[in-house]
């Protein structure tokens, strides 16, 4: 039985989907403007690892991560550089996914981008109009946080308390100081969209409650996103939400904690590793991750250079454990045929972490126990078993401890490609009778130890 947190009730529940078998995720993506940082890498490689061991678990799951792609900051930043807000949300987009890939996360099967959605943005705003719950002024429409009742449900804050913090900025039209913007008029060149209203663009939260209900339905199972999102971004978009369906709109609110990166020392000649991209050049995909996995999601991490080159050192322990292991066992193809009441044992008390609330630390403790045990026994049996637990059954739910074997043969592949096109031109070279330059390639690569040998049957290459 999995059981998550849920932020709403504030307890451990147990995990039961609306429909039978299927689970509906939906996750608030980053507002594309600029590079991601760590920060964003945590809710991302958590849940693409809750949704992985969903899998594992057997469920089919529909994932939605969105792109914020019209927001101040992108204007503001668009405007900053002098280019077109769409240029710039674009290429941070792509920029998004060649980081993304390159930490092992899995694509969402959807990635909605909120421009696509200006039009059901509308028609969601004209009904809460109708219904009494959202209101226009001069161009600007705002929702009625007051004629939803259970608003402060999900933060679990009272009116009164969020009367105390709200105020009304300089310029805002709205009614109560605790209502907040579905649509906002544009000002002079800012990007806008026709709507009843005026000439404009959504609210950041209204963007959400579109994409997730359109792909995912009026009620689905889990939310997720940071625990800096509960308020007031995730509270909004329950409001706006259940005051539209009169439906429950999220069953569990799952949030991760945030990463404190005062330990993070950061100057010119080392990089700027809160930038995920210098991170992951510095310490590599396993490092990152199992920095990101080694605390519960739920709690505070603290980021700090060093943390993370003992990451990097734990993963490589394991790696090179399970790389000793596969060499030791001397097989093409490692399958235990049977399996001992000891790795039934381990791979039980690995599920058993996963299924209460998510313990990602604790499974990797076991994973970390049965590598020091795999360390000290040469039964080939027990190695073949803890190899393949490790290796191939819980390696791919945390994106970890992947065999270095199957990257180094595509390495090696692409190396030979590589040197059958060099081989070529510098053949060309000599049926040219340049044979300087054909000398000169055959040298060089000599100098970086790789030889290059003419035969009868064409030219040959080795590695020293
Ligand atoms: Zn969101």
């Amino acid at each position: 039985m999995i059981q998550i947190y849920n932020t709403l009730t504030g307890k451990k529940e147990e995990f039961k989907p609306v429909e039978d078998g299927i689970v509906r995720i939906y996750t608030c993506g980053p507002t594309v403007y600029n590079y991601i940082h760590l920060g964003n890498a945590r809710p991302a490689v958590v849940f693409d690892v809750f949704r992985r061991y969903l899998e594992y678990r057997g469920y089919q799951v529909v994932y939605v991560q969105n792109f914020t792609d019209i927001d101040d900051k992108i204007i503001n930043r668009a405007k900053e550089l002098g280019v077109d807000f769409r240029k710039l949300s674009e290429k941070f987009i792509k920029e998004y996914r060649v980081d993304a890939a390159k930490l092992g996360i899995r694509e969402a099967n959807f990635h909605p981008k909120t421009t696509d959605f200006v039009n059901e943005i509308i028609d969601f705003i004209k009904e809460l109009i109708e219904k009494g719950y959202a209101y226009e002024v001069d161009g600007d429409v705002y929702f009625s946080v007051r004629k939803f009742e259970k608003y402060g449900e999900l933060s679990h804050r009272n009116i009164d308390e969020l009367i105390a913090g709200a105020r009304i900025e300089p310029g805002e039209k709205k009614k109560d100081p605790l209502d907040f913007a579905l649509w906002k008029s544009a000002k002079p060149d800012e990007p806008h969209w026709e709507s009843p209203w005026s000439s404009g663009r959504p609210g950041w939260h209204i963007e959400c409650s579109v994409m997730s209900t359109k792909i995912l339905g009026k009620t689905f199972d889990i939310h997720a996103g940071g625990n800096d999102l509960i308020f007031p971004h995730h509270e909004n978009e329950k409001a706006q939400t259940e005051a539209l369906t009169g439906k429950p709109f999220v069953k569990y609110w799952m949030h991760n904690g945030m990463i404190n990166f005062k330990g993070m020392k950061m100057s010119k000649s080392t990089g700027n590793f809160v930038i995920l991209r210098e991170s992951l050049k510095a310490f590599g995909k396993d490092a990152i991750r199992y920095f990101l996995l080694s605390k519960h999601y739920r709690s505070p991490i603290d980021a700090s250079v060093e943390l993370l080159e003992e990451a990097k050192k734990a993963t490589q322990r394991v790696n090179e454990a399970l790389d000793r292991i596969y060499r030791t066992l001397n097989k093409e193809l490692i399958i235990p045929k049977n399996e001992s009441l000891w790795v039934k044992e381990k791979r039980s008390q690995i599920i058993e972490a996963l299924d209460d609330d998510f313990n990602t630390p604790k499974a990797l403790g076991v994973i970390f126990d049965t590598i020091r045990e795999l360390n000290s026994t040469d039964d080939r049996d027990v190695l073949e078993e803890g190899y393949y637990l490790i290796r191939e059954e819980f390696g791919p739910i945390f994106g970890l401890f992947e065999a270095q074997q199957e990257q180094e043969n595509v390495s090696t592949q692409k190396l030979d490609e590589v040197l059958r096109i060099i081989i070529n031109i510098r053949n060309e070279f000599r049926k040219n009778k340049d044979f300087a330059t054909a000398d000169r390639i055959r040298d060089e690569l000599s100098n970086i130890g790789i030889n290059l040998k003419d035969t009868p049957n064409g030219t040959e290459w080795s590695m020293n």
